[in-house]
Order: structure tokens, then C-alpha cells, then sequence
């Protein structure tokens, strides 16, 4: 599948990939994950931190799957508005989930200090603004419930807003204890560190099969066969190799990345930015002063391999985000199409699959996918640890929201 075409601009950050340690790959493993970007290097550390004996297999260079476009903000607030996800799947549940996000962002900060390089980790609010009167409303609404449930945010009002980002729209909440983060560098990194703890990272090898013999699961790849007791399928938006994906919408988004702006800060206290309109425009400022913008999502699976569309739509971006700031001095250095998936119901797919023992799953689909990558990592490594986790029936890939209605799992 061609998931991302045009000018990336993460691998400038780290122009030269760390070498692979040389390795015999091991007849047998405890647990082979399948696809090494954030999901498959965070859960590769979570899993080796519980002492299990890992390989890690990409059919690509490791990170170099949707991870690489990935604009990395982290935001504890999702795609689904909490009031929403109450109507959806309950009270308890939802502000359980976003209490998970919020959690998962102080991992993730644990995580980045564990790391041999400096992956750009910073705090920072985001305002999420009111694209227009009519979605005012329920921007007001979600205020109230996060602040009912004691999640970290203010609300300003138009002339608030004004004031602190010098743009005029109908009113924002800013949400606090969210962050930055280069994603590039941080999956590089962990698979950095996971090597050091002894995990196998072996790269251009597909998997094409797993089979289930008494137990033991034989995986098939594009250069042998070997065995493990349990397979995690962390494949991001391409189809797993066993069985058939159902319950997700995958599309293909627009990200331009600027030159550096001459001044500084661009905005106020760099926040991440983004709207109540969906499909949503986002922006985030980087360490060497850019400005990130992403959107313009398209029914589309995979990437355009069309420069001119690229060019079209990424100044489509730069007119949007020129609206918001017209005086800032705006050039796009990079620009690329990608393709994003989306769960039908906004959540994440974490779990064991429901018939297919030993089958697991971590597929953080959506707009916080960094986030369900990492609070995905940990709740499988109890999972597949024997334990139990509280809260994994939110996110199971059998679940009552959605996917289930048409008689579906997420994996067929
Ligand atoms: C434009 C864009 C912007 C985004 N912005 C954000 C953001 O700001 N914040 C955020 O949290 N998330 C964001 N995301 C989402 C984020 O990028 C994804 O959640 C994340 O990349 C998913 O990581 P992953 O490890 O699941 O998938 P990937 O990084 O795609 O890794 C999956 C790997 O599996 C490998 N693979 C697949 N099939 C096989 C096979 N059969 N055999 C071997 N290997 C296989 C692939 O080669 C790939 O390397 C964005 C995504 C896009 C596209």
C-alpha cells in the first residue's frame, strides 16, 4: 500500500537512521510484533520491560511506515469530544478513556527520558477553537464536561481568544498537559533502547501468514518461517496480514510544513491548534520554529503519487492557515499526502482477537494515535502477561459500539 508521498519532513531532523545490530534470529520468540513503527516500538518496550524475549518485523525500514508522517501532537482530548463518547458508550467508560489519554501523556514524557536521543518532548496547551456559531454550542458543552470531570482546561470567549492568539473566532477551550513531540525521532529512539534491552529488529521482512499448530503459532515471512507463542499485530493503516479489516474508514490527509519563521514565539505558548469543523485543520509550531499544518482529509485510501494534487491542496493549507495569521511570513518547504485511518466509532482496536488465540492487536486509529499507541502498549503488556486491565473492554476489538452492529469485528 502507498501510504505517504512528497517531501517528509521528520527524517531532515535525523538525516543519518542508526545502523541495525547485527543478529541470529532466534528460532522461537515469546512474543513477534509485526510492524516496527510507534506502536510496534512502544509496545516492544513495554513487553520487554516484563522480561519477554521479542522480535520486532517490518517489511520497511523501521519507522518509516505512518510513523514518519505523523505530525506529533499530543493531545489528551480526541476526535470524539467527551460529551459525544458519553452518548456513545456511557459516562463511566468515556471519562475513563480520556483519563487513559491524559495518563498516557505522562508515559509518554516518562518514556522520551528513557531515550538515548532528545525526541523533542514539550509540554504545551492546545486551544481547540469554534470553527463557527453553530458549533459554539457544543464547544461549551465539552467545556463544561471536562471541567465536571476534572480534566485540565480553561474556556475563552471570542474576545479571549483574540487577545491571546490574535485571530477572531466564536470562542475555545484550551486544554493544558498536552505536548510535542518529533514522532521520527522518538520511535528511533525507543527502537534504539529496545535493542540495548535485547529485542530482535529485523527489516524488509513481510509477513504473509500466521498459523496456529497445538498452540504454538508459526509465522510465515517473505524469508522463512518461525515461531512464537504470541503475534501482535501493530501493521498501523494497512491490512494485517491474517484475516480481513473491517469496522475502520482509511482516507488520506495534506500536511505542509513551513520555513522557519524570523520570530518567536509564532503564537502564543507554541500551542497545538485545532477546530470543531471535521475533517479538522491542525497546526503545531517545531524546535527550529516551523509551523505544521495538517488536514483536507480526502475519501481516498492511499496516497496520490500526483504532485500537481500535493501542490494544490498544501496551498489550499497555507491560504487556511494564512486566514488565521495573515502577517506571519509563510513559505512551505515540505509537503506530502498520507493516508489516515479512522475507527468507525473514534476508539482504538487493543486486544486479543475474539476467536484467534494468541492473536493480538494494537490499531491506534485516529488523530491521537500516539497516544492510543502508548496507553495500547501498556494495557497489552498486561494482557499478554496473563493479567487482567480494567478498562480494556473500551477499546476490545469485539466490542457493542459500532463495529459490532453488523456482526463484525475489527479482524474477520
Ligand atoms: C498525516 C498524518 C498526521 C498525523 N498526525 C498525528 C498527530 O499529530 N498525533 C498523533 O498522535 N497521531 C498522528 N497521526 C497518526 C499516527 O501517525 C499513527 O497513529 C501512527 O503512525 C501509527 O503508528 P503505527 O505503528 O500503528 O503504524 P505505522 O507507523 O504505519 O507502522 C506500521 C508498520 O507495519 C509495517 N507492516 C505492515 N504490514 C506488514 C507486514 N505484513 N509485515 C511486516 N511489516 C508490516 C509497515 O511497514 C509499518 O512500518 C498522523 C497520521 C498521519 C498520516
Amino acid at each position: 500500500m502507498h501510504i505517504h508521498e512528497g517531501s517528509l519532513y521528520w527524517p531532515t531532523t535525523m538525516p543519518v537512521t542508526p545502523a541495525r545490530k547485527k543478529i541470529e534470529i532466534a528460532p522461537h520468540y515469546d512474543v513477534v510484533i509485526v510492524g516496527g513503527g510507534m506502536s510496534g516500538a512502544l509496545s516492544a518496550l513495554a513487553l520487554a520491560d516484563k522480561g519477554l524475549s521479542i522480535a520486532v518485523l517490518d517489511k520497511r525500514q523501521m519507522a518509516a511506515g505512518s510513523s514518519i508522517a505523523n505530525t506529533g501532537l499530543l493531545q489528551y482530548s480526541n476526535d470524539i469530544m467527551l460529551h459525544a463518547l458519553i452518548d456513545q458508550i456511557g459516562e463511566r467508560d468515556a471519562v475513563r478513556f480520556y483519563q487513559l489519554c491524559l495518563e498516557a501523556i505522562v508515559d509518554l514524557k516518562k518514556t522520551a527520558k528513557r531515550l538515548p536521543i532528545d525526541p523533542g518532548f514539550i509540554s504545551r496547551p492546545s486551544v481547540y477553537y469554534a470553527s463557527d456559531d453553530k458549533d459554539l454550542e457544543s464547544v461549551m458543552t465539552e467545556y463544561v464536561m471536562l471541567q465536571k470531570h476534572g480534566f485540565p482546561c480553561d474556556y475563552w470567549t471570542e474576545d479571549e481568544l483574540y487577545k491571546q492568539m490574535s485571530f477572531s473566532k466564536p470562542g475555545a477551550i484550551v486544554t493544558y498537559n498536552d505536548a510535542e513531540v518529533n514522532p521520527y525521532k522518538f520511535v528511533n529512539g525507543i527502537l534504539q533502547l529496545v535493542e540495548s534491552m535485547g529485542v530482535h529488529l529485523i527489516e524488509y521482512m513481510d509477513v504473509t501468514g500466521v498459523t496456529d499448530e497445538n498452540g504454538r503459532l508459526h509465522i510465515a515471512t517473505s524469508t522463512g518461517e518461525f515461531q512464537a507463542d504470541k503475534v501482535l499485530f501493530t501493521t498501523g493503516y494497512e491490512t494485517p496480514p491474517v484475516g480481513k479489516r473491517v469496522g475502520a474508514n482509511i482516507n488520506r490527509s495534506y500536511v505542509i510544513v513551513t520555513k522557519p519563521i524570523a520570530h518567536s514565539p509564532i503564537w502564543h505558548e507554541h500551542a497545538l491548534i485545532w477546530e470543531s469543523k471535521r475533517p479538522y485543520l491542525y497546526m503545531r509550531t517545531t524546535t527550529d520554529n516551523r509551523i505544521i499544518v495538517g488536514g483536507l482529509d480526502e475519501d481516498e485510501p492511499e496516497a496520490t503519487h500526483s504532485a500537481e494534487l500535493i501542490n494544490k491542496r498544501c496551498a489550499h493549507l497555507k491560504k487556511q492557515l494564512q486566514a488565521l495569521f495573515p502577517d506571519l511570513p509563510i513559505e512551505i518547504e515540505f509537503a506530502y499526502c498520507a493516508t489516515f485511518g479512522e475507527s468507525l466509532d473514534s476508539l482504538p482496536f487493543i486486544g486479543e482477537h475474539p476467536t484467534k488465540k494468541n492473536h493480538y492487536y494494537l490499531l491506534g486509529y485516529g488523530g491521537n494515535g500516539t497516544v492510543y499507541s502508548m496507553l495500547g502498549s501498556k494495557m497489552l503488556a498486561e494482557l499478554m502477561t496473563g493479567k487482567e486491565h480494567p478498562d480494556a473492554h473500551i477499546v476490545q476489538l469485539k466490542r457493542s459500539s459500532s463495529v459490532i452492529k453488523d456482526g463484525n469485528t475489527v479482524i474477520t
